[in-house]
């Protein structure tokens, strides 16, 4: 008897209909004698909501409270799937991260896993229960509650796959699986039957949602494979796993995009040792991860710096570094929303060259300008103005002929 977990997605529980439909197909599972796992996100665009709400409050609000405050999303799936469960005939239980002893370092809004007990979940399982877990949180050593970034739902269903353990992880989605690009922009991107954990780990982090990058990492060091499928049709769906010989070994497999990225300078740096120290460090301090960074070369004993960040961290760092700049001596700070960063992945590129010069070109013949560049062993990324986002990834993607009618 296999035990599975399962992962829904927020748009696949977004009303009370759509949860009765994912409480059917729980059902189905178990009805193959399979004992299951359920972990379930906030409903539809809740989330979203609650940060749009903080935002009104104040433009900073304290990660403690924003916390204590995301955590309600999934406490409310919860709760109404274990009683779509009941109204079926069901036995089904629902717990919050804590609850199940989902432990994590107190770095509130972007927690980490340090370990899951799981014992109520085994001896729920064990009674003939079916178990709904809240997603993306947990609890801090010192009992304070905390999610686990964006998207955070993913690495819980991947966390307690290799805590119980469960024998695979499958993760239920607004798409039939991981395609050559999103699909909601490239019409016809095409589904991938299988993808490797380092090429799906690098589209994850370089901005394709469809899973969570942690969750990969996570799924990649324990060998967990992980199967991404729709909630609305029954379709094969694309299988996570090692890299091997059944693998498509084109250069290129996807084109991924993030619009979620903000681009900050630092101007008129004086270029001595230890201020990128001091000005990382500021930023660190704030526990914002910073992506592409950019000194320009000095002039008259002055440099400027660039990097980009998650949108949604930029007001602390600007904040942060405005004070480092006085410290410093800098001009000031300046940055721009309106960035995206635009990416091609694929494990072909580790053995060809001139890949990174076609993608150039690509966009330059698309009239869109490059602000910043980075390169990583099997992924080329360029910062590009936000409003050329889509028109960047379509001309790619059909470029490097990654789509149906190939
Ligand atoms: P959920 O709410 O189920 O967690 P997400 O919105 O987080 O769903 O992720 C699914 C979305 O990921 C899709 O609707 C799609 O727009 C987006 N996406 C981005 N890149 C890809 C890709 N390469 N393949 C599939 N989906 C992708
Ligand atoms: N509800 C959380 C979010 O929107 C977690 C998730 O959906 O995975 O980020
Ligand atoms: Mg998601």
């Amino acid at each position: 008897m296999a035990v599975i977990v399962q992962k829904y997605g927020g748009s696949s529980v977004a009303d009370a209909q759509k949860i009765m439909n994912v409480a059917r197909r729980v059902a189905e599972t178990t009805a193959g004698g399979h004992r299951l796992v359920v972990v379930v996100s906030a409903m539809g665009k809740t989330t979203d909501s609650l940060v749009a709400l903080a935002h009104q409050i104040t433009p900073t609000p304290d990660p403690r409270e924003t916390d204590m405050l995301l955590a309600t999303g999934e406490q409310v799936t919860i709760a109404l799937l274990a009683m779509a469960l009941h109204s079926l005939g069901f036995k089904a239980r629902s717990f919050t991260g804590a609850q199940v002893g989902l432990v994590t370092d107190a770095a509130h809004t972007k927690a980490r896993i340090r370990r899951i007990g799981g014992e109520r979940v085994r001896a729920a399982l064990e009674a003939g229960e079916i178990v709904i877990v809240a997603g993306f949180q947990g609890v801090s050593p010192d009992n304070e509650i905390t999610t686990l970034g964006r998207g955070g739902s993913d690495l819980t269903g991947v966390a307690l796959a290799v805590a119980l353990p469960a024998d695979v992880c499958e993760i239920y989605t607004d798409v039939d699986g991981v395609y050559t690009a999103d699909p909601n922009v490239v019409p016809d991107a095409r589904k991938l039957p299988r993808i490797s954990y380092d090429e799906m780990l690098e589209m994850a982090s370089l901005g394709a949602k469809v899973l969570q990058s942690r969750s990969v990492e996570f799924a990649k060091k324990y060998g967990v494979p992980v199967h991404v499928r729709s909630t609305f049709k029954a379709d094969p769906g694309t299988l996570v796993t090692r890299e091997d010989s059944g693998m498509e070994e084109a250069v290129v497999t996807s084109v991924t995009h993030d619009r979620n990225q903000a681009k900050v300078s630092i101007l008129r740096v004086p270029d001595r040792p230890g201020v990128a120290a001091q000005v990382f460090g500021a930023v660190a301090d704030q526990n914002i991860v910073v992506d592409m960074i950019v000194q320009n070369i000095s002039r008259d004993g002055f440099t400027d710096m660039s990097f980009t960040l998650p949108r949604g961290d930029r007001a602390r760092s600007v904040a942060a570094l405005e004070d480092v700049a006085r410290r410093v001596g800098a001009e000031g700070v300046q940055f721009n929303d309106r960035v995206a960063k635009i990416s091609i992945v694929g494990v072909g590129m580790r053995s060809h060259s001139g890949v990174a010069a076609r993608m150039f070109a690509v966009l330059s013949k698309e009239g869109v300008n490059i602000q910043m560049i980075s390169t990583s062993e099997i992924a080329v990324s360029c910062v590009v103005d936000d409003k050329y986002a889509e028109l960047a990834v379509r001309a790619l993607h059909e470029a490097f002929e990654l789509g149906r009618e190939r």
